[in-house]
């Protein structure tokens, strides 16, 4: 026990350094994209997350776009509640059989013109559940998409990327 107590407290931690506040790069993108985003679509784009099977490991990635440090709101991105007030569907996971009834569902309420953007490697081609008898493979599967975030999951950098090439900026 004692060894073990030791152990922990001489090792570093696992988790990575914290990023930089206000990272040039980061900046410079979202700036970008404010950009685009005030001219085409009137200074806000509605975003609703869909999970749709996933391991929850891009969802936290999707949660630390809203944390002090990315704060996306400020850019104009925002995260809705309802699928009748987006502008783009985020879907996460690969579409379980369970999930695969409520993401037609969501992608039918939302109102066109509408893009769904699938996240993650699962989204792609169901990842690492590819096999599983529960899954029914990418959200393609399921529903038209528009723009592939690669990842596992995509780092919220590369979630601002994506967004940008998604409203072609
Ligand atoms: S892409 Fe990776 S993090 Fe995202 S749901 Fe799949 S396994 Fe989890």
């Amino acid at each position: 026990m004692r060894k073990l107590l030791f152990q922990t407290v001489a090792k570093k931690p696992l988790t990575e350094p914290t990023p930089v506040a206000d990272d040039p790069e980061l900046l410079a993108l979202a700036q970008k994209l404010k950009q685009k985003i005030d001219a085409t679509f009137a200074g806000s784009l509605a975003i609703r997350a869909v999970d749709a099977g996933s391991c929850n490991g891009c969802e936290l990635e999707i949660h630390a776009l809203n944390n002090p440090l990315y704060d996306l709101e400020r850019f104009g991105l925002k995260f809705v509640a309802s699928p009748r007030h987006a502008d783009v569907l985020l879907v996460t996971g690969p579409v379980t059989q369970n999930m695969r009834e409520a993401l037609q569902r969501t992608y039918d309420a939302t109102p066109a013109p509408k893009w769904v953007v699938a996240m993650g490697a699962c989204a792609g081609d169901g990842g690492v559940f590819a096999e599983s008898p529960d899954c029914l493979g990418g959200v393609e599967k399921v529903v038209p998409v528009d723009l592939f975030i690669p990842g596992c999951p995509p780092t919220p950098l590369t979630l601002i990327k994506g967004f940008l090439a998604l409203v072609g900026a």
